[in-house]
This record gives structure tokens, C-alpha cells and sequence, in this order.
């Protein structure tokens, strides 16, 4: 595969119609976004009467395989860049090796409500396993999350430390089986606790829980819902503006091969900012696959 689309929202859709119908092998994982509702969409060009967030949706998708996208309702779990500069997606069911990334996956990042959440940023609390990890080997860390993701989080920071658990925060566990097997088998607890509060004098120490128990953490990494762009940047160390990734006016960011486009760069959150974004990131992948190309042949040739 050579171009993962990772969102199939306005910008993904559009970013995937240009690269497929362009020749690029292209490959979209992303469900309905939140605007394939019934929601009436009045301000989008070139249609004068209403069209509903469903349909536009759907034309989108429709248009995208017609032109030979291959579109799945898949979730990725994480993307990192391999040695050879291409990049490996893990999803809920298999694992992905591509030579460039879209990233298109709209605003979201849940959060806990811990009250003092935001005080041990940077101080115990990350939101990435691949990044911080490593500080905290051999120490007691929690997961905070329900889902696949924060199965698979879990499951990474295995490599730092065997004293993992996951919080689900009160919610009911959602990990597949295959995950929960895995955990099982990882021997990492579930805890269905509701933790209201982080202690330690400068750095995270104890995390209380909601009846009153404490109980050791050095490491509190946030892995709540889905993915979101926040944390496909922070895992491929890309550059951001608070929650948004910073591109340029081509929407390359700072990782060749790495683009993004949409609500998740930020600015004017419009389905005609997202298409415009989405075509201009398409463009750039194009460009940059076939450069790789041309660079491979000329070291065969
Ligand atoms: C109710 C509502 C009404 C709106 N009305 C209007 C309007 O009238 N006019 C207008 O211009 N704008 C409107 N907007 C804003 C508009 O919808 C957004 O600006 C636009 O959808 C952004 O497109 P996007 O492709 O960047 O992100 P989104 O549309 O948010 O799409 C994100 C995609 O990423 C996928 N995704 C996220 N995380 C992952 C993951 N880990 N793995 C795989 N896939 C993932 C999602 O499943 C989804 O497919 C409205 C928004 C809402 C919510």
C-alpha cells in the first residue's frame, strides 16, 4: 500500500479522490464523521438547496471509489515511521505499512475528568506511550481508557515496565476480545474505579480513587476513546498548535511523508476548508510518492 488516509470525513474523502484518481494506491480507514447526520448543510458550493451531512457524505465516499479508493470503517490504534522512512499503522485487526499518511481525523481528545489533571502534565500524566514510556521503567503506570486504544497502549508500555494497568474511568470496558485476551494473557488488570484525583509533591506519585482508596502511579498515560490527531502527532513527533497540527500551505508538516488536513490543523472548521485542505494534501502525497518512485528507479537503474 502506498497512501494511508486516516479519516474518511470531508478531508480524507478529498485528499483520497485526488491521490486515487491520480494513480496512487490508496487506502482510507476512518468511520461515518460526526456531520453524516441528519444535519442540514446550507453553506457548501454548489449546492443551492439544502443537502444533508449524510448525503454529502455519501457522494464523497461514492466519488472516492469510483477512482479505486479502498475504504474501510477500521480504526487506527497508532502510526510509526520504520527505519526505510515509510510508516506502520496498527488498527484494531492488522497492521498496515504505507509510504505516506494523511492524517484527516477531525478535532477530538477525550479527557478524564481529574480535577487536577492539567498540574502533573509533563509531571507523570502523558498522552504518549511511545514518547514517554521510557521514563518510567520498572515503575507502576495506569492506562486511563475503555477502548482498543487504550488496550493497545497498554500493551506497548509493556516494554518499559511488567506494573501496567487500565483505568476504564467508571465506563463499561469496550476492548475487543482478541484485546482482552491479550491483556489477559499480559496479565495487566482492568480497573472499572473512577480515579478523582493525583497526589505527589511535584511529580505524580498516587492516583485517589472516587471511594477513597489510593493507590502508586508514577506514569498516567491518557488513552481515552479513539485515537485522535493529538496523538498520532505526539507518537511521530510531529509539530503542533496546542491540539492541532501545524502544517505548511502545501499540508506538509514537519515529518516528510506525514500530512494532515481538515478540522485536525485547526483554523476556519468548515466542510469547504476541510475539502480545499484534504485536495492540497492529496496533491502533496502524490508529489512526494512519486518522487520516491523516481529516486528508486534511479538506484535500480
Ligand atoms: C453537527 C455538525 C454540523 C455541522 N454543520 C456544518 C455546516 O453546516 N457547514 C460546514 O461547513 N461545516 C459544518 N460542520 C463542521 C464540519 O463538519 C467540519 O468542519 C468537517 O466535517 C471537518 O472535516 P474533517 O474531514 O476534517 O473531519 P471530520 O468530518 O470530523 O472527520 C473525521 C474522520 O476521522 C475519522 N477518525 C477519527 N479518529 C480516527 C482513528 N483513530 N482511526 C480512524 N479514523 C478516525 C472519523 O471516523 C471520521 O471519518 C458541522 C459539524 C457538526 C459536528
Amino acid at each position: 500500500m502506498k497512501l494511508l488516509v486516516i479519516g474518511a470525513g470531508p478531508a480524507g474523502l478529498s485528499a483520497a479522490i485526488y491521490a486515487s484518481r491520480a494513480g496512487i494506491e490508496t487506502l482510507v480507514l476512518g468511520c461515518q464523521p460526526k456531520v453524516a447526520g441528519n444535519y442540514d448543510i446550507d453553506n457548501y458550493f454548489g449546492f443551492a438547496e439544502t443537502i444533508s451531512g449524510q448525503e454529502l457524505i455519501e457522494r464523497g465516499l461514492a466519488q472516492a471509489k469510483r477512482f479505486g479508493s479502498d475504504i474501510h470503517c477500521e480504526r487506527v490504534l497508532s502510526v510509526a515511521q520504520q527505519a526505510n522512512g515509510g510508516f506502520l499503522a496498527k488498527t484494531e485487526s492488522r497492521e498496515i505499512s504505507v509510504q505516506a499518511v494523511i492524517i484527516a481525523t477531525g478535532v477530538s481528545r477525550a479527557r478524564p475528568s481529574i480535577e487536577n489533571l492539567r498540574d502533573y502534565e509533563g509531571r507523570g500524566v502523558s498522552y504518549c506511550v511511545s514518547c514517554d514510556g521510557f521514563f518510567f521503567r520498572n515503575k507502576e503506570t495506569i492506562v486511563i481508557g475503555e477502548g482498543n486504544f487504550a488496550a493497545n497502549q497498554a500493551l506497548e508500555l509493556l516494554q518499559y515496565t511488567p506494573l501496567v494497568a487500565i483505568c476504564t474511568q467508571g465506563n463499561r470496558p469496550t476492548m475487543n476480545e482478541d484485546f482482552q485476551r491479550r491483556l489477559g494473557d499480559a496479565k495487566i488488570d482492568v480497573i472499572d474505579g473512577r480515579i478523582t484525583r493525583l497526589l505527589g509533591d511535584g511529580f505524580l506519585t498516587k492516583a485517589r480513587f472516587a471511594d477513597g482508596s489510593e493507590r502508586t502511579v508514577w506514569g498516567l498515560f491518557v488513552a481515552m476513546g479513539e485515537a485522535s490527531s493529538a496523538d498520532f502527532a505526539n507518537a511521530l513527533g510531529l509539530e503542533r498548535n496546542g491540539e492541532f497540527i501545524q502544517v505548511d500551505h502545501h499540508q506538509k508538516t514537519n515529518v516528510p511523508g506525514v500530512f494532515a488536513a481538515g478540522d485536525c490543523t485547526g483554523g476556519f472548521l468548515q466542510i469547504a476548508v476541510a475539502v480545499g485542505e484534504g485536495a492540497k494534501a492529496g496533491n502533496s502525497a502524490i508529489k512526494y510518492i512519486r518522487e520516491l518512485r523516481k529516486r528508486s528507479r534511479t538506484l535500480d537503474g
